[in-house]
């Protein structure tokens, strides 16, 4: 992709900030937030890419430019898990701002989360059109941000007719940022700390690294419709998270422990019929991907995961 006038917010998230800094390369790149991480600001704009100051929970969108050509909105506001009507207005309010600031775009996309699907059993494949409703009981407004922004995103791209797509995520890691679920559970193991599991058996999800987000974000882009189109975004393999907690013991060396009982985060499996159909299969595999996360994080295990590929 290259010569796109493109905006990005959460850019100094985990998933979106090496799409901005990879579509920086070839592509006219605006980042929006409050950038509390001022090192982050400073590699997105050491890769090219120009910064602005935004807050979506109160700023509005005057003084930018209106002729972007494609966007991302990847800011997430979680909430508190108490404050649930700020949550949804600051999502929706957000999204609103963005998707008529930018109602001529190409393409709008929304990142939104598996979160949202009322995930009552653990091995079933969530398809678009699953009940939705998910809890999530470690932080309850985080569903209620996803499901409230998701249809102020299915509203304005049909009554704007801007071509949208909404990708619900499934689990995203790689090196930057907190690094995504594994690199937090794998802080928690060198800690000390045990790692809650379900009582029987374990959760499941669909790993992606950010290498297949970097290159599927346009792809997802073209897919863009009004009506928005759903989509299941998610990586190819199927992960336990028991098997997860135990590759990255075996690579590192550190003990894992597990506190089996009722506390674990509830996950969700895909299923990828669509997605696959639409923007193709991943290229970086589960085991390879959090091998190389983990020796690009923690460079004291580097030598050891090397000498265990
Ligand atoms: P992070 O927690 O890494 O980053 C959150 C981003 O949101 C930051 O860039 C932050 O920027 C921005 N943000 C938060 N509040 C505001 C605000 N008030 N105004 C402007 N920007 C704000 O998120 P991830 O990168 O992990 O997630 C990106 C998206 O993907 C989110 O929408 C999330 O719901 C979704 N997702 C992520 C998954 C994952 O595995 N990581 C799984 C499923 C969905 P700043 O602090 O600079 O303002």
């Amino acid at each position: 992709m290259h010569g796109k006038k493109i905006l990005i917010t959460g850019g100094t998230g985990q998933v979106a900030r090496p799409v901005a800094e990879a579509l920086a390369a070839a592509n006219e790149v605006w980042c929006l937030g409050r950038f509390t991480d001022e090192n982050a600001r400073k590699a997105l704009e050491a890769a090219g890419a120009r910064t602005v100051t935004w807050d979506m929970a109160s700023d509005g969108t005057d003084g930018l430019p209106r002729d972007f050509t494609h966007v991302l909105h990847s800011a997430v506001a979680r909430g508190d898990g108490r404050d649930f009507e700020e949550t949804a207005r600051v999502n929706a309010a957000g999204t609103a701002r963005l998707m008529t600031h930018c109602a001529d775009a190409e393409a709008f996309l929304f990142v939104s989360s598996g979160v949202v699907y009322n995930r009552a059993d653990s091995t079933h494949r969530y398809r678009v059109g699953d009940p939705l409703g998910g809890a999530a009981p470690w932080l309850p407004t985080y569903p209620v941000a996803k499901l409230t922004a998701e249809g102020v995103a299915r509203g304005l791209a049909e009554a704007l007719g801007l071509p949208t797509v909404i990708a619900r995520l499934n689990i995203a890691y790689g090196p930057y940022g907190h690094g995504g679920v594994p690199m937090i559970l794998f802080r928690q193991m060198r800690e000390g700390r045990p790692c809650a599991v379900p009582r029987e058996g374990q959760n499941y999800c669909n790993l992606l690294h950010t290498d297949d987000v970097v290159r599927q974000v346009p792809l997802l882009w073209d897919v863009a419709r009004a009506p928005a189109r759903v989509v299941n975004w998610g990586g190819d393999e199927e992960v336990g998270f028991n098997d997860l907690l135990e590759h990255m013991s075996a690579l590192t060396g550190v003990p894992v422990r597990y506190d089996r009982g009722d506390r674990s985060r509830e996950t969700a499996l895909f299923d990828h019929t669509e997605r696959r159909a639409l923007i193709g299969d991943c290229e970086i595999g589960w085991r390879a991907g959090i091998a190389r996360t983990l020796a690009e994080l923690f460079e004291e295990y580097r030598d050891r995961i090397d000498a265990h590929a």
